[in-house]
This record gives C-alpha cells, structure tokens and sequence, in this order.
C-alpha cells in the first residue's frame, strides 16, 4: 500500500535497561525537539516507551537513529500514516516504570512473560472455546471497541488490574488465557503477572491491537468497534472486514456511537461518548456541574463564533 500521507505516527517500547533515565530522557528530549518531532516517551531503567508524530522525513530519522542504537537496534515501530501533528507538544519524561503497574514484587518481562502470539496465531486462539480472553486496558478505552467476547475489566488504571483479577478470574487459573492491549507494552508485564498469580497457560497478543488491525491476513477479524489510543486522534480504525460495527452508546441519549469526546469543562476534561445532537444540547459536558462551569469552554467557542459572526456581518456592510 502506497503511503501518501505527509505525516506518521510512531508507537514504540522497548524493555532494556537504561543506566541514567534522568539523562538519557534530557539529551532525548533536545534531540527529538531538534527533529520537530511532537509527542510523548517514557524513560525507565527498564525501557522506553513513546508515541510521536511527525513529518515522513522526520520520523524517518528518528527510527534511523534509534536503530543504530545497539539497545535499540531491533525496536519495533508501529507506523501510521497521518494528514498532521497528533500531539502538540514534545515531552520527554523519566519515570519509575515505563507503564505504572505497580506491583509490590515488579516483573521483569525478560525473566517472566505470556507466549508471543503473531496476529494469526491470536486469531486462531481466539476461536478456541477452552479460553478465555482478557482485555487488559482501561474502562475509557474498551468502551469503544474490543475482542468479541473478551472479559473487560472495569479499571480506570492499569495498575488496578492485578487487583481485579485476583477478585474475579481466580477460579479460572486452568483456563487458557489470552491478553492483549493497545501496543503489546501493557500485557508484557500483565501476562508475567498472571504467570506468577498461578494462572497455567497465558499467552499475549505480539503488537497489540495495532498491529493486528494491520495484519494483512486477519485484517482485525474478531474485534469490534475501533481502538483508543493516547494522541488527538483519539481511535483508530481496527476491523477492516465487513464485520466492522460501532461499539458504545452516548452518555446522555444512550444512542449507539463511539464518538468521544473531551468534557468542556476544563477542569474535568473527562473523555466519554457523546453524539452530535447531545453534544449541543447539553454544551459538550458530562454532567449538570460541568455544564454550567463558569469556564465551559463549549460556551466559550459558542460565544467567540457569534463575535466572529458579528464582525462578518459588519465587515460586509
Ligand atoms: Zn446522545
Ligand atoms: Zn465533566
């Protein structure tokens, strides 16, 4: 498939030990911005973690040099074409891990991890009637779209995930058991840590998501609705069959629709689903404290377009 878009989206992560994550997100940070790259990466003594955007000639270096980069010379990118920007500033930010799941006794993925599934190998699994199949993403992001059939979670953050599952799945440690996320970053420690927790016969989806959705075999068979992801594109599409159907249901009117947006009033910001006839009758806000907020900013936009008309207006006379 030709790529015609001017710009791409990178995901990416990588376990492997970095000595100075204090220093090495510093010198990435000035390198990235140097590059005119936007988005956001963690840096841990575990890995790296990242999702940019940027021009076709951009992001080329940028995967250019982290290849020569003996720890990162097999780092897998995920590559999206795209029409801009996905983000609107560039952060670099060390952290403890390079996603929070905060176990007292943490999981080295190289020590402790699920069988790499490629997306045709998951798909066949997927069939199996033996297994049981866990999301291992937040509730804000199943809501929009999942495995037909999986088990999904109601967390608000991965790191309330072991927790769930000890209190729900802990009859079900003879089961086979697949997991998938996002980008395949998340299950490399969840799978290690059911593993751990007892459970018999774990494995995960290799690339996540994302890259099932781009498998040219399985064309993202099985899942339903789109995918959540952490840039202002909000989903992307991931079932590229007939089977594809909208999954979630407006918040207010209960109509069927995976239309997210961010609440208008800022100091909530909440994402969640919204149609468009909802989104005017109550001014973009998830609830009648948000709606009212002296700072809505839904309002806001309303009143700088009537000004905006306004002057049209008079202009023209
Ligand atoms: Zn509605
Ligand atoms: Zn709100």
């Amino acid at each position: 498939m030709a790529e015609q878009k001017p710009y791409r989206v990178l995901l990416y992560y990588k376990y492997v030990p970095i000595d100075d994550p204090e220093t090495f997100a510093e010198e990435h940070l000035t390198f990235c911005k140097s590059l005119g790259l936007k988005g956001r990466i963690l840096v841990a003594r575990e890995g790296l973690n990242g999702t940019v955007s940027g021009t076709v000639e951009q992001t080329q270096i940028y995967m250019d040099t982290l290849h020569r980069d003996p720890r990162f010379s097999d780092l897998v990118f995920k590559v999206d074409p795209a029409d801009g920007h996905a983000f609107k500033k560039m952060h670099v930010r060390p952290r403890k891990e390079i996603v929070a799941l905060k176990l007292e006794e943490d999981i080295d993925p190289h020590q402790m991890t699920g069988k790499h599934l490629k997306p045709e190998e998951f798909y066949e699994a997927l069939q199996d009637k033996d297994t049981i199949v866990i999301d291992a993403r937040n509730d804000y992001e199943t809501q929009i779209g999942h495995f037909r059939n999986a088990i999904l979670p109601d967390i608000g953050a991965f790191r309330d995930l072991p927790k769930w599952i000890e209190k729900n799945l802990a009859d079900y440690k003879d089961k086979k058991v697949l997991t998938y996320c996002t980008g395949g970053i998340r299950c490399e420690k969840f799978s290690g840590y059911l593993i751990r927790a007892g459970f018999r016969d774990v494995s995960q989806l290799e690339g996540g998501i994302v890259e099932y959705g781009k498998d040219p075999r399985v064309k993202g068979k099985l899942y339903d609705g789109k995918c959540y992801v952490f840039d202002q594109r909000i989903s992307v599409p991931v079932n590229r069959t007939d089977e594809d159907v909208v999954v979630g249901h407006c918040h207010h009117c209960g109509k069927t629709c995976d239309r997210i947006v961010n609440c208008a009033n800022p100091e909530c910001n909440k994402q969640y689903i919204c149609c468009e006839a909802c989104e005017e009758k109550y001014h973009r806000s998830c609830c009648d404290a948000c709606r009212t907020h002296p700072r809505n900013r839904y309002d806001l936009e309303r009143k700088q377009k009537n000004e905006e008309r306004k002057f049209d207006t008079a202009g023209r006379i």
